[in-house]
């Protein structure tokens, strides 16, 4: 990764030119989610230690090897142990031997802490009083979807840049260019625009579910399928946070037909489906739905019994139906 992605090109140029002219030793790099922002991050540490002078790093020297290696001695990640997980103070601590030492390469030391948001609160103290006296030719890179929550004092340390958005047809001509093929669309609709959680929908079973998912819908509205057998279904496909962001579009696409809204929707495709269900359906219960929905990640820390939770919402989306009745 020692290039920006394309989208990304004239802020990176941006960022190197005002670094070249007055070097800023904290950068908080703020980026939406699947929009590349620890791309943009490690090909900025990596061209701060990489001995070429082109514009982006070589990839080639010793430097940029021992980057990709994660072995160079003037670079330190810091990232969580488990996906989930926090950032904690003893990886903090870690920064702060580290920068206590000498630089053994360039004469820069990178530090990278991706995601920056994921530092709990004794972390991110720990790391304000190096944020103060960083020392000389230090870069400490901050990557964060979610720049709102790290502690105000910590992002008033940082020189903030925050990183575009793909437009839809960048990331559909930069997944075209991957070989996503006819998969592009369909994986970028269902990633809410985001290309790199398109890249890795377009791998999956997911953009062909689709059409089963809302042709499902359809069949608990109109009572023709057993809730238990659909949710057993969902349940058999695994990954039910990218299951419940689809259902979270239908929602959305749903309640966007319902006030007439003809632009905007996730799946226009669909268009013609959407309006026949909202003829035989209680509009108004459409938000209690979408809200169980988005709770499903913290329901699923709370242990929440996944097969249960999915009965559940079955249920609630047949009691759409105007038909209601005790099903
Ligand atoms: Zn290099």
């Amino acid at each position: 990764m020692s290039r920006p992605l394309p989208w990304h090109e004239e802020v990176y140029r941006q960022l190197r030119q005002a670094h070249a002219q007055r070097p800023a030793h904290a950068l908080l790099l703020s980026c939406p989610a699947g929009h590349g922002g620890s791309t943009f991050a490690r090909a900025l540490a990596m061209r701060q230690l990489c001995r070429g002078d082109a514009a982006t790093a070589c990839g080639v020297c010793r430097s940029c090897q021992l980057v990709q290696a994660g072995t160079h001695p003037d670079h330190l990640l810091l990232q969580p142990e488990e996906p989930e997980a926090p950032i904690k103070v003893d990886a903090v601590r870690k920064v702060v031997a580290f920068l206590g030492q000498k630089a053994q390469f360039s004469g820069w030391r990178v530090v990278l802490i991706d995601p920056a948001e994921r530092m709990n609160v004794q972390a991110a103290n720990a790391l304000l009083k190096t944020l103060e006296e960083p020392g000389e030719q230090v870069l400490l890179l901050l990557v964060s979807e979610r720049p709102g929550e790290l502690l105000a004092t910590l992002r008033s340390r940082c020189q903030l840049w925050p990183l575009p958005r793909a437009s839809f047809a960048q990331a559909e001509a930069w997944l075209a260019a991957l070989g996503a093929g006819a998969q592009a669309q369909p994986s970028l609709r269902l990633a809410r625009s985001a290309p790199l959680r398109a890249q890795m929908l377009a791998e999956t079973a997911w953009p062909q579910r689709l059409a089963t998912i809302v042709s499902d819908l359809q069949s608990l509205l109109d009572g023709h399928r057993e809730v238990l057998n659909v949710a057993a279904q969902w349940k058999s496909w695994g990954e039910p946070l990218i299951l419940a962001d689809i259902l979270a579009q239908w929602v959305e696409d749903l309640m966007s037909r319902h006030v007439r809204r003809t632009t905007g929707l996730h799946h226009p495709e669909f268009s013609m489906a959407y309006d026949r269900m909202l003829s035989g359906l209680d509009a108004a219960k459409l938000h209690g739905v979408w809200q169980k929905l988005i709770t499903l990640t913290r329901d699923l820390a709370g242990n929440v019994q996944l097969q249960l939770w999915l009965e559940t919402l079955a249920l609630d989306i047949a009691r759409l139906s105007r038909r209601g009745g005790s099903r």
